[in-house]
C-alpha cells in the first residue's frame, strides 16, 4: 500500500475539481492532491468541439452510467453519460454557457443558505468570466478586481449556421423576448455562447487545471479512483483510493473535499458510512453518520426534440457526407473554424410558455441538424438524417420532481443505482403541455413554415394535452444536468452541507460540485458548478486565514 499525504485532496477532476485544485495550490503555500477515476483530456476529440458526437458514448473518458426504468416514461431506462476524464462532464459536454435566473439563486439563498444570492453570486461569476469573439479578441467578463485564470466563453454567433436567421425570426413572430445582448443570463432567446477558446473546447480542465498543472504544490493522479473516506472521530482525515492494482491511503492535513460530481459524490459519502441509516444496513455499510438527504433530491433537466424536414441544406449535409465532412475537417485544421469547432445547439435560452409567468418556464434548442435517436438513446451525433432536417425542442427549466442516487452494493465500483422520478409532480405534467404549445406557436410562424418541406409531424397547436404528455413519456430524454443529491441548506434534517458547503456532523469534509445545488438552476448547469467551486474556493481560503 502506497501512502502519501497532503494538505488538501480533492476528489474528482471535473468542473467544480479542477477550478479548487487551481485556486488552493495559486499561493504555493499548500500541498492539493487531485485525483481523478478518468485519464488524462489530452484527445483530439476532446479538444475539438463537435467531438461530443464521440466521447458521448465512449468508456474511456464516460462512465456511461443507465438510470432504472422509470414508469413516468414508459419504463425507459436512460443513457447518462458523465465525464470520467480530466476536466469531467466539462469535457464531454455540449458546450453550452448559461448562467440560469436571477430567482434560482435568490431561492438557495432562501432555502437557508446566505451568500448565494443572485446579487452575492454574480461577483462571482464576473471574477472568472473572459468573453472571446470570433475575432480572437478575448476581454474579462468585468474590470472585476480578482486576477487568476479565466474561462472563455465565445460568442459564435457569427459563425452558427444560416437557419439561425429564421429561427431568430421564428422567435420575433412568436412575440418572445430576443435580447441584443446575447444569452448569458435570465430571459431572452438567441444565439447560445460556448466554452471554446480559439475554435477548442474550453473545458474546466483547459481553463483551469492546465495552467497551473506545472505547480510542485500540486499533485495530479489520473486513473485513480476514490473507493472510501476515511472518517476518524468525526473527522474526515483522508482517502483510499486504487490506482490500477496499486492502494493508495492518502492522509489529509487540512481537509477533504469531494467533488465527484451528482451521482459519484452522494455514492461515495454512503460507501464511506455517510447516508440514510436504512440503505447502508441493508448494503453492509458500517454506519459513521446517519444522513438521511445523502442522495436524495435528485433534480435533472428533461427535454424532447421534434424533428423537421427543411426545404434548404442544414448541417445533415455538411456532417453527413465525406465531401462535406473533409471540407468542415480542413476548414477546421486551418484555421480552427466551422461547423467542428462549434456544438449543435445553437439557437436557443429561456422563454415563458405563457405571459402571465413572472419567470422563464422553458429552455429552448433550435439546432441546425437532425438525428434520429437510436435504440437506449445512444445516439450518433456524427451521423444525421440523410436528408435536410433540424430539430426545435424544449426543456423545463425548473422541475420540482425529485429521484434519488442509491448504492446498489458496498462494491465501490459497481455503478449506483440512479432513481430518476420524473414528472411525478402535477406542476411538472401542466408545464410539459405549455411549453409543448409554445414550441407550436414557433412551429406556426411564418419564418418557419418558409423552411418545411413538408408539414411538421405533430401539430403542436393543435394536439389534445393527452397526446403531448403520451408523446412526451415516450420519448423525451435526460438533458445530462443532474444535480441536488447533497444539497446545501439550514441542518440535517434538511440537507447535507452548509452554506460553507460543510458537511453537517462531520469535520473536514466539504462537497464541492453539482450535487449540493438546492434547487436545478434555469439552464444549464456547468456554469453553476464553476461559480459554486470559485466560492467554495473563497470560503476555504478565508476558513483557513481566520
Ligand atoms: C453529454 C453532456 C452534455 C452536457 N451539456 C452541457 C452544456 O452544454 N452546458 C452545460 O452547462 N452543461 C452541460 N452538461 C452538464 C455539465 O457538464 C455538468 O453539470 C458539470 O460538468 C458538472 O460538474 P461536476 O464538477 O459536478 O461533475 P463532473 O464534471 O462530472 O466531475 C466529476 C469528476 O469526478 C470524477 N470522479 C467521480 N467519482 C470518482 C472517484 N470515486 N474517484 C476519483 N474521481 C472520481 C469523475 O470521473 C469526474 O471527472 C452536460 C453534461 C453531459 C454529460
Amino acid at each position: 500500500m502506497l501512502k502519501k499525504e497532503a494538505d488538501f485532496i480533492i476528489v474528482g477532476a471535473g468542473s467544480a475539481g479542477c477550478v479548487l485544485a487551481d485556486k488552493l495550490s495559486a499561493d504555493g503555500k499548500r500541498q492539493v492532491i487531485l485525483l481523478e477515476a478518468g485519464p488524462s483530456d489530452n484527445r483530439f476529440w476532446i479538444r475539438t468541439p463537435i467531438g461530443y458526437g464521440i466521447t458521448y458514448t465512449d468508456p474511456k473518458v464516460n462512465w456511461c452510467y443507465s438510470t432504472e426504468p422509470d414508469p413516468a416514461i414508459a419504463n425507459r431506462q436512460l443513457f447518462w453519460p458523465r465525464g470520467k476524464v480530466l476536466g469531467g462532464s466539462s469535457s464531454i459536454n455540449a458546450m453550452v454557457y448559461h448562467r440560469g435566473q436571477a430567482a434560482d439563486y435568490d431561492d438557495w439563498r432562501r432555502a437557508g443558505n446566505p451568500g448565494w444570492g443572485y446579487s452575492d453570486v454574480a461577483q462571482v461569476y464576473e471574477s472568472f468570466e473572459e468573453f472571446s469573439t470570433t475575432s480572437g479578441a478575448r476581454r474579462p467578463a468585468s474590470s472585476h478586481p480578482q486576477s487568476g485564470n479565466r474561462l472563455t466563453i465565445h460568442d459564435a454567433s457569427a459563425d452558427y449556421h444560416s437557419l439561425k436567421h429564421e429561427f431568430v425570426e421564428a422567435f420575433l413572430q412568436a412575440s418572445l423576448n430576443c435580447p441584443e445582448n446575447l444569452c448569458l443570463e435570465g430571459e431572452g432567446v438567441g444565439p447560445y455562447l460556448i466554452t471554446t477558446r480559439a475554435g477548442k473546447r474550453c473545458s474546466s480542465a483547459t481553463a483551469f487545471l492546465h495552467p497551473a498543472s506545472d505547480r510542485r504544490n500540486l499533485e495530479i493522479l489520473t486513473n485513480t479512483t476514490a473507493t472510501r473516506l476515511n472518517i476518524e472521530g468525526g473527522a474526515a482525515i483522508g482517502v483510499r483510493c486504487l490506482s490500477g492494482n496499486q492502494f493508495i491511503e492518502i492522509k489529509a492535513r487540512k481537509e477533504v473535499l469531494l467533488c465527484a460530481g451528482a451521482v459519484n459524490s452522494p455514492q461515495l459519502l454512503q460507501l464511506s458510512g455517510i447516508g440514510p441509516g436504512e440503505l447502508l444496513q441493508t448494503h453492509g455499510v458500517q454506519s459513521v453518520l446517519e444522513h438521511p438527504h445523502v442522495g436524495r433530491h435528485l433534480q435533472d433537466h428533461l427535454g424532447i426534440n421534434y424533428f423537421y424536414r427543411a426545404n434548404r441544406p442544414t448541417l445533415n449535409r455538411t456532417l453527413r457526407s465525406w465531401p462535406g465532412r473533409i471540407g468542415a475537417g480542413i476548414q477546421y485544421l486551418l484555421r480552427r473554424s466551422g461547423p467542428l469547432s462549434l456544438g449543435v445547439n445553437q439557437i436557443g435560452g429561456l422563454a415563458r410558455s405563457r405571459t402571465s409567468l413572472e419567470t422563464s418556464d422553458t429552455q429552448l434548442y433550435c439546432n441546425p441538424v437532425s438525428y434520429q435517436p437510436a435504440e437506449g438513446e445512444t445516439r450518433k451525433l456524427t451521423l444525421p438524417d440523410p436528408y435536410p432536417g433540424f430539430i426545435m425542442g424544449f426543456n423545463p427549466c425548473r422541475p420540482t420532481s425529485e429521484g434519488s442516487i442509491e448504492i446498489g452494493s458496498s462494491d465501490p465500483h459497481a455503478p449506483p443505482r440512479i432513481t430518476t422520478d420524473y414528472l411525478t409532480t402535477q406542476k411538472d405534467l401542466d408545464g410539459v403541455v405549455s411549453m409543448a404549445r409554445l414550441v407550436g406557436r414557433i412551429q406556426d410562424t411564418r419564418a418557419i413554415q418558409d423552411i418545411l418541406a413538408e408539414p411538421p409531424d405533430l401539430d403542436l397547436t393543435s394536439m389534445p394535452e393527452d397526446d403531448i404528455l403520451k408523446d412526451f413519456r415516450q420519448r423525451s430524454t435526460t438533458v445530462y444536468h443532474p444535480c441536488g443529491t447533497c444539497r446545501m441548506g439550514a441542518d440535517i434534517q434538511s440537507a447535507v452541507v452548509n452554506a460553507d458547503l460543510q458537511v453537517f456532523g462531520i469535520q473536514s469534509l466539504r462537497v464541492v460540485d453539482a450535487s449540493i445545488f438546492p434547487n436545478i438552476t434555469s439552464a444549464n448547469t456547468n456554469a453553476p458548478t464553476i461559480m459554486v467551486a470559485h466560492e467554495a474556493a473563497r470560503r476555504i481560503l478565508k476558513h483557513l486565514d481566520s
